[in-house]
């Protein structure tokens, strides 16, 4: 241990602290663990008197960011990211989404990834974690599938938790209502969920989604495009952050 972290140790030693203190300070290491992202920042602030962004998920009206990535890694699969509490909610399936509701795909839960991540469409090199091309194969927003909680975000928290996420796409590709399921399969750390097409209008039996669309949903290009560093057929606009 360096000096420095020593003497910072000390200094946040909570003893001899009344209990009320203590609680506070255990509520600001929940914060630095991002249990609440960004908790402490709106504290300090008072948004009716300042124009400074109260930034993430929670300010009224702002919708919740949904992006597929096509990711040819060591194994080609598609990134489901889903935005919860300012960061992306974030799984790996490796055979892509199905629109047939008899279909169950493997999702592994992977690390949450930044919001701004959604707008990524290149190259990761060769050697570096996920080296690959990685298209942007749909895009769009997303809210709560359920109709038991009176705060929608409260309910894909909940939903979250209890590894029961129900959630409607609205896609620029994919809509309608899905579901994501925990299984008890998988470390705590990689847990392993099935992705389902819930019955509904947006259903398609028998149909292969991830072949009928081989493109990027915002630039138009291939996956070897891409990986040629090809220019955008279309303008990057419209990808949320
Ligand atoms: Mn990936």
């Amino acid at each position: 241990m360096t000096e420095k972290t020593e003497r910072s140790r000390r200094r946040t030693k909570p003893a001899n602290r009344p209990a009320g203190a203590q609680k506070r300070t255990k509520a600001v290491t929940r914060q630095a663990a991002g249990e609440r992202p960004l908790a402490e920042y709106r504290s300090k602030r008072d948004f009716t008197r300042t124009d400074e962004p109260q930034g993430g998920p929670r300010k009224a009206g702002r919708k919740l960011a949904y992006v597929i990535q096509k990711h040819a890694a060591s194994q080609l699969h598609y990134d489901l990211r889903l935005e919860l509490d300012g960061v992306m909610k974030s799984w790996a399936v490796p055979k892509g989404p199905s629109l047939d509701p008899s279909v169950k795909r493997l999702a592994m839960e992977v690390e949450d990834h930044p919001i701004e991540y959604n707008q990524f469409e290149g190259t990761i090199p060769k050697g570096e974690y996920g080296g690959g091309t990685v298209m942007i194969w749909d895009y769009g927003t997303y809210t709560y599938g359920g109709s038991d909680a009176e705060d929608p975000v409260e309910g894909l928290r909940r939903g979250y938790a209890k590894g029961d996420f129900k959630f409607v796409l609205d896609g620029k590709r994919l809509k309608g209502s899905w579901v994501l399921v925990r299984t008890r399969r998988g470390d705590p750390k990689r847990a392993q969920w099935l992705l389902i097409k819930h019955r509904d209008d947006a259903a398609e039996p028998e149909s292969n989604v991830t072949e009928e669309y081989q493109s990027s949903a915002v630039t138009g290009r291939t996956m070897d495009e891409i990986a040629a560093g090809a220019k955008p057929r279309r303008s990057r606009q419209g990808v949320r952050t």
